[in-house]
């Protein structure tokens, strides 16, 4: 790849890495854009491969309408206690459940076909240059922009001096392919644990006779999780779940309820590598896409990427985000999560909107506090 200059160069061709190459490219169609990725496409990567409808707009905004419409929408939603309460319904728009091995190569090929040139390369280092000149990777590409996209463990943030987040603002959750129960063949299911919340499992459907099955929690100062005990409450909580499993896969989840500040200048930080995954349900492939979309339009087309991006983001998520952070803090305290669920049973617009705080944009509304502390109360 020599001393080539480019326009931007992106690190990951994750979600979040592949809409800010897609974004950049529709921002200044003559740019020249690097996206580059350790692995090898397709790739595998631990999560509950559920897709909110909010990330299928996204998609759709820089080019990809319909891409996982081969994949059946699934519309009822169950979220509820072993032994109670629950709430179950409808959803008002359906997510669909895609394996990431399918939906990564998917939006990385649409970033290719917009013209992004790939690259295979474990990005080591960063080096800002002098004001204007932009950065250096490794010691020898040269970049007037780069988007850090590679993930929760991100090397290009602690590159910038900006440490990953600390126990209580970051999870670990475990998932395989199961045989789908037949009582969970059309439904996503999340089982909250009794106690330590924000904590689920979940079973969701991948249509054809597997679940995606999981179980995740945030983690606590001097609390390992070892791989047995995510196993055992996977299994403790959705019984017979884990039959003729495989495919077990964890990874740590950085919750946006802790964030590193997106500093000016030339390198902006999407997806994971900003921790924005929701820490009410552990939901990142949205906000990855939108945020990555937000950073690549930046990098090509403000004087100031990192300062423009950073008024962007604050714009379309901030609200959300100071909800979601306050939110996932009461969460904590005992029977609130309960509570919180005997609202959304008893009312529908409740319902709705906790699964647009879970999944999109949707702040915590009057409706669902006054129905939560009612159900604290009663
Ligand atoms: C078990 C689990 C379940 C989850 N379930 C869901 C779910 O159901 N729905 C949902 O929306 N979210 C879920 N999430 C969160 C979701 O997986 C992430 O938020 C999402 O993948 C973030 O996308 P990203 O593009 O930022 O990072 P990633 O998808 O992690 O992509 C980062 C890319 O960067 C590459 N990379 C890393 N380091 C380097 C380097 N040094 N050089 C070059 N390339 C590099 C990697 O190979 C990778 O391809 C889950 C997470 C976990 C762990």
């Amino acid at each position: 790849m020599g001393r080539a200059t480019w326009d931007l160069v992106v690190v990951g061709a994750g979600p979040a890495g592949s809409a800010a190459a897609m974004s950049a490219l529709r921002v200044r169609p003559d740019a020249r854009v690097l996206l580059l990725d350790r692995a090898a496409f397709p790739r595998d990567k631990a999560c509950g491969d559920g897709i909110a409808p909010h990330a299928l707009d996204v998609l759709a905004d820089l080019g990809l309408p319909g891409v996982v419409d081969d994949h059946r929408p699934v519309h009822r939603l169950h979220l509820g206690f072993p032994a109670g309460p629950v709430a179950a319904g409808g959803m008002r728009r359906p997510a669909r459940v895609v394996p990431r091995a399918v939906l990564d190569a998917r939006v990385r090929d649409g970033a290719l076909a917009a013209g992004a040139v790939p690259g295979r390369r474990t990005v080591r280092a960063v080096t800002p240059l002098p004001a204007g000149e932009g950065l250096l990777l490794d010691g020898e590409l040269h970049a007037r922009a780069v988007v850090a996209a590679d993930g929760a463990g991100s090397v290009l943030r602690r590159g910038l001096g900006l440490p990953g987040n600390g126990p209580g603002h970051v999870a670990m959750a475990l998932r395989g392919y199961a045989p789908v129960r037949p009582d969970l063949a059309d439904e996503q299911r999340i089982v909250f644990a009794e106690q330590d919340q924000p904590a689920y499992a979940w079973s969701f459907p991948v249509g054809d006779g597997r679940a995606n099955v999981g179980y995740g929690e945030v983690l606590r100062a001097g609390r390992p999780l070892s791989r047995q005990h995510l196993l055992d409450r996977l299994e403790g909580l959705l019984p017979g779940a884990t039959a003729g499993g495989s495919g077990w896969r964890g990874h740590h989840l950085p919750l946006s309820s802790r964030r590193p500040r997106q500093p000016d200048g030339p390198l902006l930080l999407a997806g994971d590598a900003a921790s924005l995954i929701n820490p009410l349900t552990g939901e990142g492939i949205y906000y990855a896409l939108l945020s990555g979309a937000c950073a690549g339009a930046a990098a090509v087309g403000a004087d100031d990427p990192g300062r423009t991006y950073r008024t962007i983001l604050r714009r379309r998520l901030g609200t959300h985000l100071l909800h979601t952070t306050a939110v996932s803090a009461l969460s904590a305290v005992p029977r609130v999560v309960p509570a919180g669920v005997r609202a959304a049973a008893r009312d529908r617009r409740v319902f709705d909107d906790l699964v647009e705080l879970g999944l999109g944009r949707g702040l915590l509304g009057p409706r669902a506090l006054a129905g939560t502390v009612r159900g604290l109360l009663g």
